[in-house]
């Protein structure tokens, strides 16, 4: 029975390898951070989630140690069996004191929050208007679920309305958008979002996965970017990024929503408890985020130093309002030559092409952390250089 299978699957490999498809996983062998090791060269990281250089923090790794230490490594449940401890209660507590919600729900990733939002909450009376380009976990979670479907196009606000338009006559109309869409990291444009929401009397939804630690003076997020604390009925996020980068998910909210969550959200129900270590790192992390504002403070400073400078030196950077800089190239060939001369420079980048971006729009994504230092930031800005003029991208001068 496998042989035939085998060859089918060899014959979808061979095409996505011919394609230029093929994802080969690049392996590091220290702790995330922003430099790394790979194939025994320290590098510089650029293509990390680690927005707030929590990944490797002494205070999270100490946090996750003692809890190791005082309360085992695994729970072996469910949360409603016997998979909650007072770790994950008050993780969800500190959630929710962070974002000014009212309850929130741990996932055992972002993935799993989206996932297994849409179908407890709305059935085929409801409409889910949708952003073009929202995360695949919330396209995911979108298709579980028997509520109509509208997309309107990336932050479009006229085709938004439209679709609020076409939703009148559905019971209940969900708005869902990233906050910040990962491939250009703009921000949804929640204030406008919020206002068609109340005027066509609609809910929102955002997921914060990579706006949360980053955007707002003190990286509460889109809702704290546009004023609007506490106001949007549902965020999801993640750990797995800003807030330390091991694994987790929540989603955080009206409370109502969240308790009914806990009844009937499968992901919640169906799968395991997130380990108690995760759990007391992740305390630690929102913690340290409410203590002072200092790595809030860097990572902007990072981010507007980057993108300064790259400007000046002659780049196409896309307007952004996060810490993922596009620096634009167009050509798909272009920027994977570009990338890998980049890698060789020591400057660890990712090139996108299409299909994940559109035809003729291919970029490196540069990634900006807390922890980069100036001189690492330097560094890279010097390679981008060196390669650029190599590539004529920037003039010599
Ligand atoms: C990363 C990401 C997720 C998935 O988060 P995990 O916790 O890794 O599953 C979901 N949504 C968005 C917008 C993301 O960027």
């Amino acid at each position: 029975m496998y042989s035939p299978f085998q060859k089918h699957l060899q014959k979808d490999l061979k095409e996505i390898r011919e394609a230029g498809l093929y994802k080969e996983e690049r392996i590091i062998t220290s702790p995330q951070s922003s430099s790394i090791t790979v194939k025994n060269k320290q590098v510089l990281n650029f293509c990390a989630n680690n927005y707030l250089g929590l990944s490797n923090h002494p205070q999270l790794v100490k946090a996750a140690e003692e809890a190791l230490r005082q309360r085992g490594y695994g729970m072996s449940s469910v949360r409603f069996i016997c998979g909650t401890q007072d770790l994950h209660k008050e993780l969800e507590n500190t959630i929710s004191k962070f974002f000014g919600t009212e309850d929130t729900i741990l996932y055992a990733s972002c993935f799993d929050a989206n996932g297994g939002i849409f179908e407890p909450l709305l059935n085929r009376e409801d409409a889910i208007i949708s952003d073009a380009l929202n995360h695949a976990s919330i396209i995911d979670g979108v298709r579980l679920c028997k509520a109509q479907r509208y997309r309107y196009a990336n932050a479009d606000m006229a085709d938004l309305e439209k679709c609020l338009q076409q939703a009148q006559q559905q019971r209940f109309r969900l708005i869902v958008t990233d906050g910040v869409f990962s491939m250009d990291g703009n921000v949804a444009p929640l204030d406008k979002i919020y206002a068609l929401a109340r005027q066509y009397d609609a809910m929102v939804m955002v997921d914060e996965s990579h706006s949360a630690g980053v955007v707002g003076n003190t990286g509460r997020g889109t809702t704290e970017l546009y004023g609007l604390k506490g106001q949007v009925e549902i965020l999801t996020g993640t750990l797995g990024k800003a807030f330390g980068g091991a694994i987790g998910g929540f989603t955080t909210g009206k409370k109502e929503v969240v308790e009914l969550l806990r009844q009937r959200s499968r992901p919640y129900l169906f799968s395991n408890s997130i380990p108690p270590m995760v759990a007391a790192a992740g305390i630690a992390a929102f913690n340290l985020l409410d203590r002072d504002n200092l790595l809030q403070d860097k990572l902007h400073g990072n981010t507007s130093y980057f993108v300064q400078k790259m400007q000046e030196a002659g780049f196409d950077i896309k307007p952004t309002q996060s810490a993922i800089c596009a620096v634009m190239l167009y050509d798909a060939r272009l920027a994977q030559e570009f990338a890998a001369s980049l890698q060789e420079e020591g400057i660890y980048v990712t090139g996108f092409s299409y299909p994940v971006v559109p035809k003729g729009e291919a970029r490196i994504r540069v990634q900006i952390s807390a922890a980069h230092e100036l001189r690492q930031l330097d560094d890279c800005i010097q390679a981008f250089c060196k390669v650029g003029k190599e590539l004529k991208v920037i003039q010599n001068g």
